[in-house]
């Protein structure tokens, strides 16, 4: 979709019709402006000079010169997406295609080391293991908290101690003026991960994993609401766990209920002998009983918190990520939840599933968010022209 205030015959507005498979020849183009062939010509010639976009042979000749096709440069440049967990990070290397070049998963960090040491730590990763510098062409940073999205700041983050008003985009700006940097919460760049795999209108992604997060898509896009917030479900209050305190200071928050924390402090309690979430579910593949009824009720409970948010938003897909997506019971019971809660309307065309994306949905959702932002119409235009 192309911006009012960007001419159609601009640079940018004709490149967002080639990467949408819109326009895929000089003849399609001129068509579509029209225009003659000449000028359709020197239009895309401007973007072949600025490396974004190439003809390659398309079929077999009819007589005369082979058809050409326009295309996307997918080696115009590269981008980087690191996404922050707890205890783990993944850094995933892409072209301009949204092709993963090389990852990085499970990196072990430890978040609540504060913002100077992570942060050095995931320059120095990008540094010894990214792209060249002159292939480098942007950063996208996602962190297990909420952040301000036009100020790229950590607000209030219950698990990130130390990062509270950290501007994500001023602390990575040793890569210059022509890297861009761009950071959001990791449930939310999940979400984009996820919506790019497959595609919906209308999304709820759910990060269920040391904390819960979520992530909400609305008409095809990431929907932030005013400040960022939206689909922040961590610290609503499930009915009846008055009982169990949370880390925000208030009692029987969803996260501190059903989230792979409060499971790891559960079976610890019952005497069984887990560090992280992925203990507790590889326990229930073991079908333990204990780990597989505390998943089960973590379920419930994030189900029927969910089933408001699905009555009320009525979403094409409700998708579970995170490392608790992984264990049946859990996503059994988020399922059997809402459908049981809601009203028949609300999941007529409902898809509950696990996610397709995995431990990538949120390198994924990064490299899309930086690769929308760098073809983006308006500010493609003021590169060309500037
Ligand atoms: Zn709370």
């Amino acid at each position: 979709m192309t911006s009012p205030h960007v001419a159609p015959d601009s640079p940018g507005a004709i490149l967002q019709l080639i990467r949408s498979g819109q326009v895929s020849s000089r003849a399609n183009l001129a068509k579509r402006l029209g225009v003659s062939a000449s000028t359709a010509g020197l239009r895309i010639q401007v973007l072949i000079d600025q490396g974004y976009v190439h003809e390659v042979e398309d079929g077999q000749p009819r007589g005369g010169r082979p058809p050409r096709r326009l295309m996307l440069r997918p080696d115009w440049g590269q981008v980087i997406a690191v996404d922050l967990g707890s205890q783990h990070a993944t850094i995933g290397q892409f072209d301009m295609g949204g092709r993963l070049i090389e990852e990085w998963e499970s990196m072990p960090i430890q978040i609540d080391a504060g913002p100077d040491i992570i942060l050095k730590w995931v320059g120095e990763a990008i540094e010894n293991q990214g792209s060249p510098p002159d292939q480098l062409r942007g950063v996208a940073l996602g962190v297990p908290g909420p952040v301000h999205v036009n100020k790229s700041r950590v607000v209030s983050p219950s698990r990130m101690p130390g990062w509270h008003g950290v501007n994500l985009r001023v602390h990575m700006t040793h890569y210059g003026p022509k890297v861009s940097v761009l950071a959001d919460n990791d449930a939310n760049l999940a979400a984009l991960g996820e919506q790019d795999a497959d595609p919906v209108d209308h999304m709820v992604y759910v990060k269920a994993g040391r904390g819960i997060g979520c992530g909400v898509i609305v008409d095809g896009r990431l929907h932030r609401g005013s400040v960022g917030a939206a689909g922040d479900i961590s610290h609503l209050p499930v009915p009846g766990r008055e009982d169990v305190e949370c880390s925000c200071g208030r009692n029987g928050c969803l996260d501190a209920v059903a989230s792979g924390a409060a499971l790891v402090r559960d079976l610890l309690a019952a005497g069984i002998d887990v560090e992280n979430p992925a203990d507790v579910v590889a326990l229930a593949g073991d079908a333990d009983p204990t780990a597989t009824r505390l998943l089960r009720e973590a379920g419930r409970a994030t189900g029927e918190l969910l089933a408001t948010v699905v009555n009320f938003f009525n979403p094409d897909a409700l998708v579970i990520g995170g490392q608790l997506s992984r264990a049946e019971p859990f996503v059994a019971s988020v399922r059997a939840a809402v459908f049981e809660c809601c009203v028949p309307t609300a999941t007529e065309k409902l898809r509950v599933r696990a996610s397709h994306t995995g431990h990538r949905a949120g390198i994924r959702g990064g490299a899309r968010l930086m690769i929308d932002h760098l073809l983006d119409p308006v500010r493609l235009n003021e590169v060309i022209d500037g």
